[in-house]
């Protein structure tokens, strides 16, 4: 348990220095056991101990007295719940994916490397308020057949079968989001057929090899 929470503080600490997410905004769990270890509620990530990390069953129980997690610990548990596919998740307030969030809108495939996110297309969660039951069921809904979205005036969300693979898949995201911002400067980028990205879909499946 140790050295998954060191990891979840770690991560979370790069979520300030790599820019994916200023202060304390955003969240970090891992799986663990019958249900996930999850950052706390409202604490700067520079100050994150291994005692702060807190422990939420998959039946939503968590002990007060040890810490209060994460106002998202919802949608933390039902991605759980419902992808089994799902060790870790990340969560941040990034810059231009949370701009592009802001207009209610999701990424087509302007770019193939939109496929990362498990689809032709990113999908963008519809909004409800944050830490409500509501926000986490729009996000599943978002997730369907995909690993990644964006979050209606608020950010965006990917989760993967380890952290270090869930944190790459934020930072891809948030880059693609600022490749479509910059596309859309100059114009309507012309966008990739269904049929071109589900081959893309296929070769990508073995496409990280480090
Ligand atoms: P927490 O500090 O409660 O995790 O809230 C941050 C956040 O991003 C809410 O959406
Ligand atoms: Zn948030």
């Amino acid at each position: 348990m140790r050295k998954i929470k060191a990891e979840i503080i770690n991560y979370s600490k790069m979520l300030n220095s790599r820019k994916l997410s200023a202060l304390r905004s955003g969240n970090i769990s891992a799986r663990y056991k019958d249900g996930f270890l999850i950052t706390p509620s409202g604490k700067k990530y520079s100050s994150l101990k291994n005692k702060d990390i807190v422990f939420v069953s998959l039946e939503g129980k968590f002990d007060k007295k040890k810490g209060i997690p994460s106002t998202e610990w919802q949608f933390h548990k039902d991605i759980y719940i419902n992808k089994k596919e799902a060790n870790a998740i990340v969560h941040a307030h990034s810059t231009n994916a949370t701009a592009i969030s802001t207009h209610k809108r999701g990424i087509p495939s302007f770019h193939y490397m939109v496929a990362m996110a498990g689809g032709h297309d990113i999908k963008c969660a519809k909004y409800a308020t944050y830490g409500t039951k509501a926000l986490s069921k729009n996000i599943l809904s978002a997730l369907n057949g995909r690993k990644a979205c964006l979050i209606a005036n608020h950010g965006q969300i990917a989760f993967e079968e380890n952290l270090s693979k869930a944190f790459e898949l934020a930072e891809e995201v948030e880059n693609i989001s600022l490749q479509y911002i910059t596309s859309l400067k100059l114009g309507k980028p012309k966008i990739l057929s269904l049929k071109e990205m589900k081959k893309v879909l296929s070769k990508s499946q073995n496409y990280k090899r480090g």
